[in-house]
């Protein structure tokens, strides 16, 4: 080894990284300075933090915790809820990934999402830590802290874990919830299907692209908060109408169909606006008739090859469970329009019964979110958005969460011993 050499190997310093600590563990992530000042790959951030990027030309879109952060390549400043921050530093993209100011993440993120990080300077090799505290709701129930333990994120292909698969353990600091859950995420449409053609959508967008990418940010914002979630779908693919509630068997709580509203052309077609959330029952009203039809209408592009029983013995199976869980799926329905109609520029259209097919093959609580209108200008705007997909599936997100915490509750009133 030559003097020279042995000189580099001892005064480079050791790699710089950033500590990511939440209640659901540590993880280190490398810093990276090749611009001039410090950044970190977004990539990096999205397991630890259940932090989502868009990219769309110049724009980089990141949700974290519900707030949106909306960057432009290459300028110092970034967006979030009206505000702008100045930043130490530029977002850029290299090797295929986004890489943010570390500015952002200690200073820009603790200010702008509430009570909900800290940034603690920190010794040796760590820059600092960034700290995600538990949310005010879920500190009621007294665990020790480092005893609990959250699923990790579901991909669409791994199979879920068994349900409630021992005694209730330690509340989940996120949410309150105890037990593990699993959640099937049905993007409406796909492939050869396109769904609605999006009267409002820019550019070539169709229902089938807004359904998939809601669904996709659906999944992340429920890993976030400890919820085991796949998807019927993760790509531009169809999926018969049949068998897409046969994904949610018996490791799965419940079933959530995505998909956006239309209006037929009319005069006034493009004054109907928001967003409205469907369980199963027969059809009372035209209006409702019309969603149904409309979103029963893929069944053209069914290739014939579906599992589902049919005849009259199907049938009954089928009558057998949607009435156990029509209750269920109504509460879950108003809960998730509840919290989605708070964020939905369009206005709250309520809970609606319509006799979806997509929900009659679910074997658990089945909803479909009718997530606006593509016929509507706002409503179009909003959902061909990153903005208006993360503030619509983190919304749904809330409202599953709810409905959780309700069936929990009931559980330990049915048993009051379980786990003890
Ligand atoms: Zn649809």
């Amino acid at each position: 080894m030559s003097v020279l050499l042995w000189l580099v190997l001892v005064t480079v310093p050791p790699p710089q990284v950033v500590m990511i600590a939440t209640p659901r563990g540590e993880t280190s992530v490398p810093i990276t300075t090749e611009r001039g000042t410090a950044a970190v790959a977004a990539l990096r951030l999205g397991a630890p933090l259940g932090l989502t990027v868009v990219l769309d030309g110049s724009r980089a879109t990141v949700g974290l915790s519900g707030a949106v952060f909306v960057f432009q390549l290459g300028a110092p400043f970034v967006r979030a809820g009206g505000v702008v921050y100045g930043l130490v530093g530029e977002p850029y993209v290299a090797r295929d990934s986004v890489f943010l100011p570390l500015h952002w993440l200690a200073d820009c993120v603790p200010r702008a999402v509430g009570g909900r990080y800290r940034w603690d300077p920190a010794a040796g090799a760590e820059v600092g830590r960034l700290v995600e505290l538990p949310v005010a709701s879920a500190v009621t129930a007294a665990a020790p802290p480092g005893v609990v333990t959250t699923p990790p994120p579901a991909s669409s292909t791994t199979p879920a874990p068994p349900r409630n698969p021992g005694p209730a353990s330690a509340p989940n600091p996120i949410t309150g919830l105890r037990l593990r859950h699993t959640v099937v995420i049905d993007p409406g449409h796909g492939g050869v299907d396109p769904g609605n053609p999006g009267r409002y959508f820019p550019g070539h967008l169709v229902e089938k692209d807004i359904t998939l990418a809601v669904g996709r940010l659906l999944r992340a914002e429920l890993a976030r908060r400890g919820i085991g979630a796949s998807l019927t779908r993760s790509t531009d693919s169809l999926i018969d109408l049949v068998d897409r509630g046969a994904f949610c068997k018996a490791d799965c709580d419940l079933f959530v169909s995505i998909h956006v509203n239309a209006m037929p052309e009319g005069r006034r077609a493009d004054r109907v606006s928001g967003v409205e959330t469907y369980f199963l029952s027969d059809a009372k009203t035209e209006d409702q008739q019309r969603v149904a039809q409309m979103e029963n209408e893929a069944i053209r592009f069914q290739t014939g090859t579906s599992s589902a029983p049919t005849g009259p013995l199907g049938f009954i199976l089928r009558d057998l469970q949607l009435n156990e869980y029509l209750r269920e799926s109504a509460q879950l329905a108003q809960l998730v329009q509840d919290s989605a109609a708070r964020i939905h520029p369009g206005g709250d259209r309520g809970v609606q019964q319509a006799g979806f097919m997509v929900l009659t093959t679910a074997r658990r609580p089945a909803i479909l979110v009718e997530t606006g209108f593509a016929t509507n200008r706002t409503d179009g705007a909003f959902l061909a958005s990153s903005l208006g997909q993360h503030k619509i599936a983190s919304a749904i997100a809330e409202g599953i969460v709810a409905y959780l915490l309700e069936f929990e509750r009931k559980l330990a009133v049915a048993a009051p011993a379980r786990g003890r």
